[in-house]
C-alpha cells in the first residue's frame, strides 16, 4: 500500500528537499535560515519579545506548514540567545504530511549551527501519529505540539491563545488550501490584541483574506528575490470563552506551590508537568515510595484500543501513546522498557474484522495487519491467528517510568504521608493526616484514584474500583524466544529480569488485593489462548496455579471508561447555577463556573494509565497555567471532572451537550 500519511520527498543537486506532492520548496533554496530568521523570527519582533518575558512566562507561537522544522528550531535557537531562565516556549504546528525520521534527519544536516537544537527534535520525533503530539524539549521548557493532519481538521480543535503566526503552507498557487478565509478564521479565533503574523508570500489575495479575517497586514521589502512578504497583527475582536462550565479557571495565587496526593503515574506525571514550569510540589504517598499501587506491576503493556471513527477515547489514546512513547526515551531501554512492538491476535472473526478497519484508518507505522506466519516470526512464537502488529509500542517497568518523572529538584516526594482529609482557608488547601496537618498549598491536585471518593466525597465523582491480578511466570531459554508482547484476552510479555508478566484478571466486586489461586488459574488459561506453543514452552499446562507469584491492585475506572482530568466545580454551587439546564438542556447561562479554586483531579485512568496518565499531567499544567490544551478541546471536556455533574442536572431535559 502506497505511504499517504507521510511526506514524499525528492532532493535537489544541493541536498535540499522538495515535495513530489506539491512540486514546492519547503524552504528558500538560496537562503533558507536567513529567509526564516527575517520572515518569521524578525517580523513577528521575537528577539524583543523573547527578551521581554518575565520568569515563568510562555511565548506561543503557530505554525501552519511544519515540514522540516526548520522555522521551530530558529525560533528555539532564538529563544534559547533571548530569554530568561524561567520563561517558557510554546510551538504549536500543523502538519498533514509528516516527513519520515531519515527524511528528517537528512534535511536538517543540512544547518550545521543547528544541530544542538536538532539533534534533540530528531531523539524526540517518534511516534508522530494523527492528531496531537506533544514533544517536549530542554528539560520541558520547550514545548513543541504538532498536529497532525489536514490544517482544517486540526486547526478547530486546538484551544490556545497564539502570540505569533508563521504562516509557511507551501506557496498559495500550488497550495490554495492552507490560505482560505475558513483557516484565516481558524488564526483569528486564536488570537488576541498583540497577536502577530509573517509569511513568506505577498499574494494580494492573501493579504485581503488575513485582512477580512481581522488582522492589520502590510507588505514590507522581502530578501534576495522576493520583493516583498506580509506582516502583520490581529486587530479583530477576541473571541469569547465557551461553555462556562468548561471555562479556564482563574489561578487562584500568584504562588506556584502545589500539593499533589498520590505518587502513582498520575501524581508522578502531574508532578513533573508542574516542576518543569517552576512549581514546587509536595508529593504525599502513603506507602515507602513512588508506585506501590495500580502504577507498581513489573511489566505494563503499551496496548492501544482503537477505534477506526476517531473517537474521543481513541484520539486521547493516540495523542497519550506519543506522549509516553517518547518519554520512555528518557529510561534504559532493555530494563524499564522496550520498544518489542506489540501484537494483538485477532482472535476470533469480530475481531478480525474490527481490525482490518482499524488497519484502513490508521498509518501503518502505527499499526499494521499481519498474517500468521508473519506474526509468528514477529513474536518468535507458535499462534493461533495473525492479528495487529503496533511497531513502536511494547512493555514499561511503570515504577521506572514514576522514579524518572520525580526526579526534578522542585519535586519532593514525601512518602508515608496519608492524605485523611482536606479543607480550604484563606485561598489555601490544607491536608490532614492522622496525626495533624501535612502541608498547605493554593493548588491542590489528587491524583489517589478511587480515595478521591472519600476525601472529597460532596464531590461524587463516580469511580469505579476493578481488581486485577497479574502472574509472574519464570523465563526459560525456549520461553525466552518471545520477541514482542501478545495479546488476545490477555497478554504475556517478553522476560523483564527473568520473568515473563501475564495479565490480567478482571473483578469488579472483590476488595482483597491477596492474590488468588484461581485468578491464576484465570491467567494460565488467557496464556492457553495467547498461544499453546509458549504454555507449552513454559510448561504451564502443568504448573500448579498455587505455586504462581503475583500482584494484585485495584484499577480506577469512570462510568464512560474516559478518565477524569482537570479543575472541579463544587457540586452543590454548580447545581444552583446552572438549574435552568435542568429544564432546558441547550441554555449556556453565562453565570461563571463555581469552582473549588485550585483543585485539580488527574484519576480515573483505567488499566491504560501508561498511556493516558503522563498526558493527563500535561493536560492538569495547561489548565493551570493558561497554556494550549495537548489535547483536542473536545477530548479535554470529554475527560472534565464537571461532565457528571452536568448529565446529573441535564438528565431528564432531553438533549446532550
Ligand atoms: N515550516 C516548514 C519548515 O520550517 O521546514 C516548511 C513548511 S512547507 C513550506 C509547507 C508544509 O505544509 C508542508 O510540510 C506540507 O506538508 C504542509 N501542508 C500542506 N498542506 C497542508 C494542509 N492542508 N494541512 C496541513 N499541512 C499542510
Amino acid at each position: 500500500m502506497p505511504d499517504t500519511h507521510h511526506a514524499q520527498l525528492d532532493w535537489d543537486e544541493r541536498g535540499q528537499p522538495l515535495s513530489r506532492s506539491y512540486g514546492d520548496i519547503y524552504f528558500s533554496q538560496e537562503n533558507g535560515l536567513e529567509e526564516t530568521r527575517y520572515v518569521f523570527l524578525a517580523n513577528n519582533d521575537l528577539a524583543t519579545r523573547f527578551a521581554a518575558l518575565a520568569d515563568g512566562e510562555c511565548l506561543n507561537i503557530g505554525e501552519t506548514g511544519f515540514g522540516t522544522g526548520l522555522n521551530f528550531l530558529c525560533a528555539w535557537q532564538l529563544f534559547e540567545q533571548q530569554a530568561p531562565a524561567g520563561a517558557r516556549l510554546h510551538f504549536v504546528s500543523v502538519e498533514k504530511y509528516p516527513l519520515h525520521h531519515d527524511d528528517l534527519q537528512r534535511a536538517l544536516a543540512l544547518w550545521p549551527e543547528l544541530a544542538p537544537f536538532s539533534t534533540e527534535l530528531l531523539a524526540q520525533y517518534r511516534a508522530i501519529h494523527p492528531g496531537f503530539q506533544r514533544l517536549l524539549l530542554a528539560d520541558g521548557r520547550v514545548v513543541l505540539t504538532l498536529l497532525i493532519g489536514d490544517a482544517m481538521e486540526q486547526l478547530p480543535q486546538l484551544d490556545a491563545r497564539i502570540d505569533a503566526w508563521f504562516l509557511d503552507g507551501f506557496n498559495p498557487a500550488k497550495n490554495p488550501e492552507m490560505w482560505t478565509p475558513e483557516l484565516f478564521a481558524e488564526l483569528a479565533r486564536l488570537s488576541s490584541a498583540g497577536t502577530t503574523l509573517g509569511t513568506f508570500t505577498s499574494a494580494g489575495v492573501v493579504r485581503r483574506a488575513l485582512n477580512a479575517a481581522g488582522f492589520q497586514m502590510r507588505r514590507v521589502p522581502g530578501l534576495g528575490k522576493k520583493w516583498e512578504v506580509l506582516k502583520g497583527h490581529f486587530i479583530g475582536n477576541p473571541q469569547g470563552e465557551g461553555k462556562p462550565w468548561f471555562a479556564r479557571p482563574a489561578r487562584p495565587a500568584p504562588e506556584k506551590h502545589a500539593v499533589v496526593i498520590g505518587a502513582g503515574l498520575a501524581g508522578c506525571a502531574t508532578a513533573a508537568s508542574l516542576a518543569a514550569r517552576g512549581w514546587r510540589v509536595s508529593l504525599l504517598e502513603r506507602h515507602a515510595a513512588v508506585a506501590c499501587e495500580a502504577s507498581g506491576n513489573p511489566q505494563g503493556v503499551l496496548y492501544l484500543k482503537l477505534s477506526a471513527h476517531g473517537t474521543t477515547l481513541s484520539r486521547l489514546i493516540v495523542a497519550g501513546f506519543g506522549h509516553t512513547r517518547r518519554l520512555l526515551e528518557r529510561l534504559q531501554r532493555g530494563a524499564d522498557w522496550d520498544a518489542c512492538g506489540v501484537l494483538q491476535l485477532a482472535f476470533d472473526d469480530k475481531e478480525a474484522a474490527r481490525q482490518g478497519k482499524l488497519a484502513a484508518a490508521f498509518p501503518a507505522d502505527l499499526l499494521h495487519s499481519v498474517g500468521r506466519e508473519q506474526a509468528e516470526a514477529l513474536a518468535g512464537i507458535g499462534l493461533p491467528a495473525g492479528g495487529l502488529f503496533y511497531p513502536d509500542a511494547g512493555w514499561v517497568h511503570p515504577p521506572a517510568l514514576c522514579r524518572q518523572l520525580v526526579q526534578h529538584p522542585l519535586i519532593e516526594l514525601r512518602p508515608y504521608q496519608e492524605a485523611l482529609s482536606l479543607s480550604r482557608q484563606d485561598d489555601r488547601w490544607r491536608v490532614d493526616g492522622p496525626s495533624g496537618t501535612l502541608v498547605e498549598a493554593p493548588v491542590l491536585v489528587l491524583a489517589c484514584a478511587a480515595e478521591i471518593g472519600r476525601l472529597l466525597p460532596d464531590a461524587n465523582l463516580p469511580l469505579k474500583r476493578i481488581r486485577g491480578q497479574i502472574s509472574r511466570l519464570p523465563a526459560n531459554a525456549l520461553s525466552s524466544q518471545l520477541r514482542t508482547v501478545v495479546c488476545a484476552e490477555g497478554y504475556v510479555a517478553p522476560p523483564r529480569d527473568g520473568e515473563h508478566t501475564l495479565g490480567a484478571s478482571f473483578d469488579f466486586h472483590s476488595d482483597d488485593l491477596t492474590p488468588s489461586v484461581a485468578e491464576h488459574a484465570g491467567n494460565l488459561e488467557l496464556l492457553r489462548e495467547i498461544s499453546k506453543d509458549l504454555t507449552e514452552r513454559l510448561h504451564a499446562q502443568t504448573l500448579d496455579p498455587a505455586t504462581l507469584e503475583g500482584r494484585a491492585a485495584f484499577r480506577c475506572t469512570s462510568p464512560d471508561y474516559l478518565p477524569i482530568v482537570g479543575p472541579l466545580a463544587d457540586a452543590e454551587a454548580f447545581a444552583e447555577t446552572y438549574a435552568v439546564l435542568a429544564k432546558d438542556a441547550r441554555q449556556v447561562p453565562d453565570a461563571s463556573c463555581p469552582w473549588l479554586h485550585g483543585l485539580y483531579i488527574n484519576s480515573g485512568h483505567g488499566s491504560r494509565g501508561l498511556i493516558s496518565a503522563p498526558l493527563a499531567g500535561e493536560l492538569i499544567a495547561a489548565w493551570l497555567e493558561d497554556e494550549p490544551l495537548p489535547l483536542p478541546r473536545e477530548v479535554a471536556e470529554a475527560c472534565h471532572p464537571n461532565r457528571f455533574m452536568l448529565r446529573t442536572l441535564i438528565r431528564g431535559a432531553g438533549s446532550p451537550t
